[in-house]
């Protein structure tokens, strides 16, 4: 049968290490303690669908919309607590062990690269400029590293003004690689002292990469991941930047509005780093058979929860 549009598979896409580690960590956890109450303190990575996973081996999702993690840390009483993959900071680390929570550190090795970074520059009496998201889950951990010496540049912001012979700037993990570039040269103009270290993690680069190399005749691209995770929302951002007429983002096959392809003669698939092969699997069969007939059944391709 003729396809009525042409499928790309974006490649790499979906789980990268830090996510795979955070997961297995989880897993093996509940191995170990078969009868233990076991919580997870904010999302483990951002992903419902595996949040939906990880509830069905009874572990337990502490998170709510607004909440610091210090805030969520006072809702888990007992029993072990796992960190998720964003980083943790010391004060949260610590306020868990005096409670007597038993401590899991499933911190992405990428996140604990930068944090070392800063931890490093501020025994030096630096002070940090960190390029992140006001709120997100590892810009937090970040600013709890220290009271005083490390401001936030958001995107989109002003930069901030400070009086200081010693900055070191750095960003978040999971950004644009554009918005970075772009940030970091405006602050090297402005503080031609500052020494800079962009520690985008190379799974968001590659992920951003392989958009930007898709060939120009790609004129639609559906991005599968959680609203909530900032990789996946980067890649959105890639996919503007690289002109591509028509973004679908959905989280998993029941997001899909099938009728959005049939305006596209060529259509890439990737996913954020946090979304499991399982929901990458169910949306890239549905479409490579939907771009062969438009009379298909989503519900035929939708598969159960596994990770
Ligand atoms: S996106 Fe990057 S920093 Fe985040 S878990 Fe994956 S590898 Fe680690």
């Amino acid at each position: 049968m003729k396809n009525r549009f042409k499928v790309i598979d974006v490649n790499p896409r979906g789980f990268c290490k830090g996510v795979y580690n955070a997961i297995e960590l989880a897993k093996k956890a509940r191995l170990e303690h078969p009868n233990d109450k076991i919580s997870i303190l904010g999302e483990l990575v951002h992903n419902k669908d595996v949040t939906s996973a990880l509830s069905l081996l009874n572990i337990e999702t502490i998170e709510s919309k607004g909440k610091t993690r210090l805030e969520l840390l006072d809702e888990i009483q007992e029993g072990f607590i796992i960190f998720s993959a964003h980083g943790v900071s010391p004060l949260i680390e610590n306020k868990a062990k005096s409670r007597g929570l038993q401590t899991i550190n499933a911190s992405c090795v990428d996140v604990l690269v930068t944090q070392d970074l800063i931890k490093k520059y501020i025994e030096q009496n630096y002070d940090i400029l960190y390029i992140g998201q006001k709120g997100h889950p590892e810009a937090e951990a970040v600013l709890e590293l220290h009271d005083t010496k490390i401001k936030l540049v958001e995107i989109g912001h002003p930069l901030p003004n400070i009086d200081s012979s010693l900055i070191f700037v750095t960003n978040q993990t999971t950004m644009s690689i554009f918005d970075i570039q772009a940030t970091l040269n405006q602050l090297s103009l402005k503080y031609p002292h500052a020494i800079l270290s962009n520690e985008t993690c190379s799974a968001t680069r590659l992920r951003q990469e392989a958009i930007l190399k898709l060939p120009d005749d790609v004129d639609g691209i559906v991005i599968i991941g959680d609203h909530q995770s900032n990789n996946t929302k980067m890649l959105g951002k890639i996919a503007q930047n690289k002109q591509i007429k028509n973004i679908i983002s959905i989280q998993n096959l029941i997001e899909l509005d099938p009728s959005l392809l049939d305006q596209c003669h060529e259509v890439a698939i990737t996913a954020g780093a946090s979304t499991p092969k399982f929901i990458i699997d169910a949306v890239v069969n549905f479409i490579k058979a939907y771009s062969q007939d438009e009379t298909i059944q989503k519900e035929d391709y939708l598969i159960n929860p596994f990770i």
